[in-house]
């Protein structure tokens, strides 16, 4: 709820602040258990930075981050003590983009299973050997490689593997940062496919970012548009790509190539560079590259609202 993310702009030796990138701007959504929310937008959007304010890796600036625990009932993770903290934080896990920088070469895979399962307490020895043997099983790799390291597996397989890891705690949330835009298109598929799997046995609930809007409509149940920190379009996965309405998801749909080239040919809807997110435009943040923008869009900053008869569409523009 109005989730916020501002990093300081310093300058000079005495490292004087003399500014904020809104990295994440009053960002507000909800989740349903076994859901996909998809967030979507072009690099240097706020997507990581959001992604890493939801598994606490970094601090948020402000707002809420509320969980419904079927036990504990609803909370607020960013006003927790250390001890609550530490119990939530095996609840929600992440899968980063990069699948050889996030296993460490000079460790073997079992050591880097091993390490959260101990912090977390989730039992002795031969205990915590059986949990990753299952999870290797899980992920259709066999037990015994466990005790190989990272370079011994291929990109597809490190991203299998991660992903494991991040389950072998038994998460709710899996916030999935960019998991295939690393790989190969050849095992994108593969990984989309193997999360989706995943998700209906284990019951699980995935915030999925991605640049690609064709793999986040693949993935998603919601998807969010992010744009200079914000959301600008938040719809059903299904009714998105017929029913935009923000000039900016329109472009990101006609950027999707088609088979049919001379049916779909691409078209360019967006001129220009993302601006400074330290010196965002007036108005709207989108009207410097919008082709639609008039003298309202330069003074007037559009509200997120919700259009539509549809349950669950909400555009932050003056025209739709
Ligand atoms: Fe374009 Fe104006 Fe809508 Fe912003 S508010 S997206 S500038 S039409």
């Amino acid at each position: 709820k109005n989730l916020t993310k501002y990093y300081p702009v310093v300058k000079g030796a005495f490292k004087k602040v003399v500014g904020h990138v809104k990295a994440v701007d009053d960002v507000s959504f909800s989740v349903r258990q076994g859901e996909t929310f998809g967030i979507v937008g072009e690099s240097g959007c706020g997507k990581t930075s959001l992604g890493k304010c939801l598994v606490r890796l970094q601090e948020t600036s402000s707002g809420e981050l509320v969980f419904h625990d079927q036990d504990a009932g609803e909370m607020n993770l960013l006003k927790l003590t250390k001890a609550q903290s530490f119990r939530m934080r095996k609840k929600i896990q992440i899968v980063f983009q990069d699948p050889y920088s996030s296993l460490n070469p000079l460790k073997t895979v079992y050591t880097s299973f091993d390490e959260p399962l101990k912090i977390h307490h989730m039992g002795d020895k031969k205990k915590r050997m059986e949990i990753i043997a299952e999870m290797f099983r899980l992920i259709n790799l066999n037990p015994d490689f466990m005790h190989r390291y990272p370079h011994e597996f291929s990109g597809g397989q490190r991203q299998r593997i991660c992903i494991a890891r991040a389950l072998c705690v038994q998460p709710d949330i899996v916030v999935c940062d960019e998991p295939v835009s690393a790989l190969d298109v050849s095992v994108q598929a593969q990984i989309l496919n193997l999360l989706k799997d995943l998700q209906k046995s284990r019951r699980l609930t995935y915030i999925f970012i991605s640049h690609d809007l064709s793999v986040v409509e693949y993935m998603s149940d919601q998807i969010a548009v992010m744009y200079l920190g914000q959301i600008v379009e938040l719809a059903n996965a299904k009714h998105l790509y017929e029913t935009c309405k923000h000039p900016y998801t329109k472009a990101l749909i006609s950027a999707i190539p088609a088979i049919d080239y001379d049916k779909k040919p691409l078209r360019n809807l967006v001129e220009g560079e993302l601006p400074n997110p330290a010196n965002p435009p007036a108005g709207c943040n989108f009207h410097t590259r919008c082709p639609l923008a008039d003298e309202r869009c330069r003074s007037e900053e559009p509200k997120l609202r919700k259009i539509g008869d549809l349950e669950h569409h909400f555009v932050a523009c003056h025209l739709a």
